[in-house]
């Protein structure tokens, strides 16, 4: 099959390795316009993305189907980035594009009071995916060791372990068949400047807009630390992290659907083998139709 058709030759390094956490040393000087493994240009990468987004749809499928056969894993899509930074739009556009049974969604804001009762890990457990499907979380618990890390509001003993609970829960959800993709989406302070002007300029954008988004802005180099920090301690061997440059929308998107489909494709699916005789079946169809 071509699938791939000659789209896949616009990557130099494949995106699961160009865009490895480990290779971003210092976030603070990160190129957010850059395009890590890819080699070709905006008009190429959105044509690919058209080709790409139909290979995703396909996994997704083999996924949901093997879910129904009774196989137990799943894969789950961890957003993270500052406001502004595309989460959303990765979601329209690239988990959009498969078919909305297969998705378990999930948004994570400030949390309740009711969630602040209990430890930060609890919402998020009761949000994964179920057997078959791809989870996204849209801010996920990471958000607990970077609100609170940028603003100074916990102590460097609760965070560590905090770091420690992250790596165990995530271990043990991999150990259990689920397959995380961990996307930090990045983006310059420059360009966030242009999109929150654009949400205070057009009225259909205002509900994108909250006055609270300048607010952390202000703590950008805080936040910049944090996240390095968060990648420093919880970018592992079983749940690594993933930085993607997102000043360029379509690179972003490109790069999320490429690094999902490795996700999907080094689980091996095949179509699920028929619990019942395909050709009894289709003698009793012959049969009723004649
Ligand atoms: P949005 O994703 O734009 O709807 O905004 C959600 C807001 O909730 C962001 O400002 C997040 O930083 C904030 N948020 C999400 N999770 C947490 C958390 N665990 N602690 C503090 N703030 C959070
Ligand atoms: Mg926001």
């Amino acid at each position: 099959m071509a699938e791939s058709g000659n789209g896949l030759a616009s990557w130099s390094t494949p995106a699961f390795v160009a865009l490895r956490a480990s290779s971003v040393t210092d976030l603070a000087v990160f190129d957010t316009r850059a395009m890590p493994g890819f080699t070709a240009d905006r008009g190429a990468g959105e044509r690919l993305l058209v080709e790409r987004s139909r290979r995703l749809a396909g996994l997704q499928e083999l996924l949901f189907a093997n879910g129904r056969s009774g196989d137990r894993r799943s894969v789950l899509l961890i957003l993270q980035g500052m406001d502004t930074a595309g989460k959303g739009g990765v979601v329209r556009h690239v988990v959009g594009s498969v078919d909305p049974q297969g998705v378990d969604h999930a948004a994570f804001g400030v949390p309740t009071v009711a969630e602040k009762r209990h430890h930060f890990l609890w919402r998020v457990a009761k949000q994964l995916p179920r057997p078959g499907q791809l989870g996204v979380f849209d801010r996920s618990h990471y958000e607990d060791v970077l609100v609170p890390v940028a603003h100074r509001r916990v102590s460097s003993s609760v965070v560590q372990r905090r770091y420690r609970d992250i790596n165990e829960f995530e271990a043990e959800l991999v150990e259990s068949g689920t397959t995380l993709v961990k996307v930090t989406l990045v983006i310059s302070p420059a360009e966030q400047a242009r999109r929150l002007r654009d949400r205070l300029q057009r009225p259909d954008k205002y509900w994108k807009y909250d006055p609270h988004d300048l607010d952390d802005r202000r703590l950008w180099s805080d936040y910049v630390r944090a996240y390095q920090a968060m990648l420093r301690h919880t970018d592992t061997p079983f749940a690594p992290w993933y930085v993607v440059p997102a000043d360029r929308k379509w690179f972003a998107r490109l790069a999320v659907t490429e690094l999902l489909i490795h996700a999907l494709e080094q689980l091996d699916l095949t179509w699920p083998a028929p619990t019942f005789d395909v050709a009894a079946e289709l003698r009793r169809l012959d049969a009723e139709t004649r």
